[in-house]
């Protein structure tokens, strides 16, 4: 498994959080070009997407799942639950959530 830094900081302000204070309650988005340019660099096909909410931006985060999609790793991060909220973005990550709930069911 690699790691590829995709972003720092989030937009929520949950009070028992360093993030936001570290970060002022911003995200930082990583640049998708250098992220596609790591994970293809990378001799790995696991991934784990380092990020303070990977999905504190959705719109950004549609448009970085859809640049990678076509390079047909294996990934996981950590996000806000809010993204359940959203099916544009679950959409895009659709196919990964499917690799990942069918190796969960596994005994
Ligand atoms: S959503 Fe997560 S990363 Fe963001 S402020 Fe709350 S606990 Fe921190």
């Amino acid at each position: 498994m690699s790691l590829v830094e995709t972003g720092r900081g989030c937009n929520h302000n949950c009070e028992f959080c360093s993030i936001s204070r570290f970060y002022g309650s911003r995200y930082h988005a990583r640049s998708h070009e250098l992220i596609e340019a790591d994970i293809k660099a990378s001799p790995y096909k696991y991934f784990f997407l380092v990020d303070d909410n990977l999905v504190a931006n959705s719109r950004n985060a549609i448009e970085l799942f859809r640049r990678i999609e076509p390079l047909k790793i294996k990934w996981a991060g950590q996000g806000t639950l809010s993204m359940a909220k959203d099916p544009e973005l679950l959409r895009a990550m659709k196919k990964r959530l499917r690799d990942y709930s069918d190796r969960v069911r596994e005994p």
